[in-house]
C-alpha cells in the first residue's frame, strides 16, 4: 500500500481529519452515514487502513473491541438527537444524493424515536457490494412502519429475497 492510495482513501482521511466522528475506541471510529438509508444510520471503521474482513486479525484485540463496539454504538444511536444531525449535515451536503437522502430522514417514520429494531452487517467484497475500499460495519437502525413488510431483512439484499 504505498502513501498515494493512503492518501486517497475516504475512511482514512476522515479519521485523520476527524470528520464528524461520533464515537471512538482504540482502533475503531464511528460516524453517521452521510448516505442515510434510515435515521441513524452509522458506519463502525477501523481506525487501520484494513480492506477486508478477512484483513483483520482474529486474536488481536482490534477483533475484540469490535464486539463492544457494536452495541455501545446501537446504544449511543438511541440517545441522539438525529434531527440535529441530519440539519447539521444539510448545511454542508456533500453531495447532491447526500442532500436528498439526509432530507428524506427529517419526515421518515423513525425521526422522532428509538430504533425498533437494526440490520448490521458487512458489504464484504464488490461483489458484495462495497464501494468504498476500507472495511466498515454498518449499523442500519430499522422502525416500525418504515416499510409493509420488514420480513427477511439482509435476505432483500437480493431482489426477491425476502420471500420464503
Ligand atoms: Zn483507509
Amino acid at each position: 500500500m504505498g502513501d498515494k492510495e493512503l492518501d486517497e482513501c475516504l475512511f482514512c482521511k476522515i479519521y485523520k481529519e476527524r470528520i464528524d466522528v461520533i464515537y471512538e475506541a482504540k482502533y475503531w471510529y464511528a460516524r453517521f452515514d452521510k448516505f442515510p438509508k434510515t435515521p441513524g444510520h452509522v458506519e463502525i471503521i477501523p481506525k487501520r487502513h484494513v480492506v477486508s474482513l478477512l484483513d483483520l486479525d482474529l486474536r488481536a484485540p482490534e477483533w475484540t473491541e469490535l464486539y463492544h463496539i457494536i452495541p455501545a454504538v446501537i446504544k449511543l444511536i438511541n440517545k441522539t438527537d438525529l434531527k440535529e444531525v441530519y440539519r447539521r449535515f444539510l448545511k454542508n451536503p456533500i453531495k447532491e444524493s447526500s442532500r436528498q437522502m439526509c432530507e428524506q430522514m427529517l419526515t421518515h417514520v423513525g425521526i422522532d424515536k428509538k430504533m425498533d429494531g437494526c440490520i448490521w452487517g458487512v458489504n464484504e467484497g464488490e461483489a458484495a457490494g462495497r464501494t468504498i475500499h476500507h472495511l466498515h460495519i454498518h449499523i442500519m437502525p430499522r422502525y416500525w412502519g418504515d416499510e409493509d413488510n420488514p420480513r427477511g431483512g439482509i435476505r432483500k439484499a437480493i431482489p426477491g429475497g425476502g420471500d420464503y
